[in-house]
């Protein structure tokens, strides 16, 4: 699979030969990138409709004529009265959704606020492989079963602190989940996100789990 980070919590995949965006406020401190750059992505999930998250997922249906936005009812109901219903996937929490003969998301649960719906994160499974993006969440046991059920192979965790887990909770997550590589995210956009990838890359070893961490820049691309 193919990652690309776009600063925050704003990714594109590819994930078994199709495309995604998640999260993606593009035009953010971190990293600036334009609706105009993603006109054949696939899907775009959004895991809650705090600025930072719902971003620029608008204007990306807009410019990208086969994009459907996948996210909880409400917020890809809110979506779909602006670019029209046949261009939004609503869903819920834990329900697989089966988006293609060899692709399915999974919403999962997140300890966090949204304006409209639930807060969550996403497990896409395509081609054989997995990834996990935990949206913006502190951490749970929630987490030891999306790693039971689903074993993604990636798994994309918020270490910022403050709205989110921190190094050291992320850590726990990344234990409970056990992917093979792990992806800090949601750090250094602001002042406020005080966790860094370098304690947090120190609690992953002290847990020896054999767990890789890759550390992206904004704007990095890797494939894992
Ligand atoms: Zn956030």
């Amino acid at each position: 699979m193919r990652i690309k980070w776009l600063g925050h919590a704003a990714f594109y995949l590819e994930v078994g030969g199709l495309k995604f965006l998640v999260d993606p406020w593009l035009n953010n401190p971190a990293y600036r990138s334009r609706p105009e750059d993603f006109t054949d992505v696939d899907f775009i999930v959004v895991t809650h409709d705090h600025g930072d998250h719902l971003g620029d997922a608008i204007e990306v249906l807009k410019v990208a004529q086969k994009a459907r936005i996948v996210s909880i009812y409400e917020i890809a109901s809110y979506v779909g009265e602006q670019v029209g219903v046949n261009r939004a996937i609503g869903a819920n929490i834990g329900g697989p959704i089966k988006l293609g003969s060899e692709l399915t998301a999974v919403l999962t649960p997140a300890l966090h606020s949204s304006i409209r719906g639930a807060p969550v994160g996403v497990v896409i499974i395509a081609g054989g492989e997995s990834l996990y993006h935990a949206g913006d969440t502190g951490v749970s046991y929630d987490m030891k079963l999306v790693g039971e059920l689903y074993k993604p192979k990636v798994a994309l965790l918020p270490i910022g602190g403050h709205f989110t887990m921190g190094p050291r909770e992320a850590a726990l997550a990344a234990d409970l989940i056990r992917p093979k590589y792990v992806i800090p995210m949601h750090y250094g956009t602001f002042p406020i996100l005080w966790g860094t990838p370098q304690e947090f890359v120190e609690e992953v070893r002290r847990r020896g789990l054999g767990i890789e961490v890759v550390v992206l820049k904004p704007g990095d691309e890797v494939s894992l």
